[in-house]
């Protein structure tokens, strides 16, 4: 019997074509790969993901926890903001603390003195299509900026975090940025040992030009003496996952609209947030339907398609890439049922890893 929906569908077959991406990435450049958890944290699939990386990074505790529960390799810790209450356990888990400011780093640095620590640094320019997700804006606390401030831990930071890229599929426009990071604090990367360059390059994408990137990677490191890393999260499980949901009624409002068991602003959040539509496969078909999400919010909408067919109640639905920052951002809206999670093994079966049902609704309150 199929899996009833909504589910989460991971596909292993193509989280391995993204993982030979990474490998290669790591092979041609010599660069290091850890996962942001913070796109992906569904653990079950760490057994798979983690061999082809170098460890995970993390925006918080339990994130560092995770990481070094589940993922292995060199667990980093970043937080924007670290607590007294948090600090000591955030360094017991970790291999490398980054800290985001100077005042985080003189407050808790020296209890981390027996590990690499870093700060994070904000050059000021990026790639980001969204206000809300470029840490370069006006008034960002992503990072430290000014030099003189930077220079005042240089004598106790032994590498720099920058994260400036958000879903950047050119390899020019990273390549152009670095040779501003390069002008900018260039003086500074000749001391250190290890400088990350954050996530958001997709550089698993059709068509980028990964050789490139790795080539610009190593010749980095080898000017600068240093060892580079890389943070990606969506990049590792862009195109792997489906959201899978049932038509539960067509309704009739000057265009035909199917509503299914799931709501954008529960499990696929970021639509709403970046004002993106979600995709289906083929599109392409003389009935066309908004999907639309069973909350009541008026704008609870999927997108608009086209089927090859007319749906009717009973149907399923896969939306497209709905793998990054869905799982890790779904909430109990409405009471709408939370998806599973399901894998679709490499020989096709498809197994049930998680499922949701009212207890873990009750118990997400009190
Ligand atoms: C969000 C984030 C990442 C991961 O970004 P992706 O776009 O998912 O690759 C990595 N590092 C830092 C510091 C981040 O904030």
């Amino acid at each position: 019997m199929p899996l009833a929906t909504p589910h989460y569908l991971i596909d292993e077959n193509a989280l391995d074509r993204n993982l030979a991406k990474v490998d290669r990435l790591r092979a041609l450049s010599g660069a290091k790969c850890v996962f942001a958890l913070k796109a992906f944290a569904t653990w079950s699939t760490f057994a798979q993901i983690a061999p082809h990386m170098d460890g995970s990074t993390s925006s918080s505790l339990n994130e560092v926890k995770l990481g070094r529960e589940k993922f292995g390799g060199e667990t980093h810790a970043y937080s924007v903001a670290w607590s007294d209450d948090e600090i000591d356990e955030a360094i017991a888990n970790a291999d490398k603390v980054i800290f985001n400011s100077i005042s985080q780093f003189e407050r808790y640095a020296a209890k981390a003195a027996h590990l690499p620590v870093g700060i994070r640094v904000n050059p000021g320019i990026s790639h980001s299509h969204f206000d809300l997700a470029d840490p370069a804006r006006p008034f960002s606390r992503l990072g430290e900026r000014d030099p003189q401030r930077i220079e005042s831990v240089m004598d106790r930071a032994s590498g720099f975090m920058i994260h400036c890229n958000c879903e950047n599929d050119s390899f020019e426009s990273f390549s152009a940025l670095l040779d501003q990071f390069e002008a900018k604090l260039g003086h500074f990367f000749e001391r250190l040992d290890w400088v990350s360059f954050g996530g958001g390059l997709h550089f698993t994408g059709e068509g980028y030009a990964l050789e490139a990137l790795a080539a610009r990677l190593k010749a980095f490191a080898e000017r600068y003496q240093l060892q580079v890393y890389l943070e990606p999260g969506d990049a590792v499980v862009t195109q792997t996952t489906t959201l899978e949901v049932s038509v539960l009624d067509i309704v009739d409002n000057e265009k035909q609209i199917a509503i299914v068991d799931s709501a954008v602003e529960a499990h696929m959040l970021d639509l709403l947030v970046y004002r993106e539509t979600a995709h289906v496969e083929p599109d392409a078909g003389p009935h066309r339907y908004v999907i639309a999400g069973k909350s009541c919010l008026a704008g609870d909408v999927f997108g608009e398609f086209d089927f090859p067919e007319a749906l009717k109640v009973g149907d399923r639905i896969s939306l497209l890439n709905a793998g990054g920052y869905t799982m890790v951002k779904k909430n109990w809206f409405n009471g709408v049922n939370m998806p599973a999670i399901a894998i679709r093994r490499k020989n096709g079966d498809v197994e049930l890893v998680r499922s949701f049902d009212y207890a873990d609704y009750v118990a997400s309150l009190s």
